[in-house]
């Protein structure tokens, strides 16, 4: 399947930018290899699988992981085929049939992806396809008798209903939700490399679930940080997804333009003030949303507490030293997906890792993946975490085996 993922790269690249409007040339170089990387490692994970036997008493345990049938899939529109392909690998090399329903406004690059299971040789039924509305097609896939798992990406609200409807039969979730995840600068910070990270965080048009969207920088050193971003984020291009030249692209749908817009106009009314965008990007057309960062937010406030899913940040400060501050305003949402912080003192990187709530911590650097590593979200960013052998662990039944020592000559002896 990965061959054939590679053989068609770049359909999958040009249908899944015209389908989702994410940049080409990240699908094309980073987007696509991956999938099939996704694909690799977790079939060459299957292999190295293993715990060591232990002994009780004589007694030798045995530790097997057993496919633990039907997985049903069901995943967002930000990332379609990375999203799906991250939880279709190890399902199917766990042995687990699959079924996948992606999301309603990028259904396309799953199609192909059936194709190329078709004609890498999987046999019928192993890998399934079913497109269609969540409420609909979603709703009647996670309540079904026979389904034994449900990996669920997508927002808080769908993951409460899908967690109701597998509750009827006990079906596990592994669900990979939202994020509102701080970008943490201390004083001592690289700035440059600070204004950096920042500036990634406009990716996909901010429409990404990691996306450190509260930036929070150390008072003494907000103006130069702010300097910095500036210089920056005033060179990137916004425009035609399929432009090489382009640095932000549009956002997914008018509908979610809209959503994204309602976030800014409340924050604005309450208060707010734009020291980037604030609107849409009208000499484009209707998709397009500037880079937008706001300051003058209340920790408590709406666009501080939600997730806005598009080009939209937010800068608050804390006080000189204030470790305590930095952590508390880090850690005051009910999300927990993923922590920045931007820091040359390591033995303070330290502390305030060991305090942040999140699955993912990153330190001086963003976005680094390694398909190995836990994946997920605390508090309502998730509920488990995919990744190396944890996603076995999710779609498998551990088996653990105790033999008796010393009985077998009895019999055949
Ligand atoms: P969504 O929850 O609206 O939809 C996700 C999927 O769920 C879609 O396929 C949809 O059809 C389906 N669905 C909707 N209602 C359903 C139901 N009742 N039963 C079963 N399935 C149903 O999410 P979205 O708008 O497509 O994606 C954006 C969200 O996804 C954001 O909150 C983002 O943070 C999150 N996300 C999380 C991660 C992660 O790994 N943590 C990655 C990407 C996106
Ligand atoms: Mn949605």
């Amino acid at each position: 399947v990965a061959d054939g993922v590679e053989a068609r790269a770049e359909d999958l690249a040009r249908v899944e930018t015209a389908d989702n409007g994410a940049l080409l040339r990240s699908h094309r170089r980073g987007v696509m290899p991956r999938v099939a990387h996704n694909l690799r490692y977790f079939a060459d994970r299957l292999l190295a699988l293993a715990h060591p036997d232990f002994e009780t008493r004589g007694h030798t345990n045995h530790v097997t992981w057993d496919p633990a049938g039907p997985a049903v899939l069901i995943t967002p529109w930000n990332a379609p085929l990375m999203l799906a392909t991250w939880k279709i690998a190890p399902a199917l090399a766990a042995g687990s049939t699959v079924v996948l329903k992606p999301a309603e406004w990028t259904p396309l690059t799953a199609s192909l992806f059936a194709d190329i299971t078709h004609g890498a040789g999987l046999p019928p039924g192993v890998f399934n396809l079913v497109q269609g509305y969540g409420d609909e097609v979603g709703a009647a896939l996670v309540a079904d008798a026979d389904v034994r798992r449900v990996s669920f990406t997508g927002s808080v609200p769908t993951a409460r209903r899908i967690a109701t409807a597998a509750a009827a039969h006990l079906t596990p979730c592994s669900f990979e939700l939202g994020g509102k995840s701080p970008l943490l600068v201390f004083a001592d910070a690289d700035l440059e490399l600070a204004a950096d990270l920042a500036v990634e965080q406009y990716d996909n048009a901010g429409q990404v679930c990691l996306a450190a969207t509260r930036i929070l920088v150390e008072e003494s050193v907000r103006d130069a940080f702010l300097g910095h971003f500036l210089d920056r984020v005033t060179k990137v291009t916004q425009g035609d997804p399929r432009d090489e030249a382009t640095g932000i692209g549009p956002t997914i749908h008018p509908r979610h333009v809209e959503r994204v817009d309602g976030f800014v106009r409340r924050a604005l009314a309450a208060g707010a003030t734009p020291v980037i965008g604030g609107g849409r990007n009208t000499g484009l057309g209707g998709n397009y949303y500037l880079p937008t960062l706001l300051t003058g937010v209340a920790q408590d406030s709406e666009i501080v507490q939600e997730e806005v899913f598009g080009p939209v940040l937010t800068l608050q400060t804390f006080p000189d030293g204030d470790e305590e501050e930095a952590v508390r305003l880090a850690n005051g949402t009910r999300f927990g997906l993923a922590a920045t912080l931007v820091t040359g003192d390591r033995d303070r990187a330290e502390r305030i890792t060991a305090r942040l709530v999140a699955g993912t911590v990153w330190v001086n650097c963003f976005f680094v993946r390694d398909l190995s590593a836990p994946f997920g979200g605390s508090r309502q960013s998730g509920v488990g975490r995919e990744g190396g052998d944890w996603s076995f662990d999710f779609y498998c039944d551990l088996k653990n085996t105790v033999t008796a020592p010393g009985k077998w000559e009895a019999r055949h002896g």
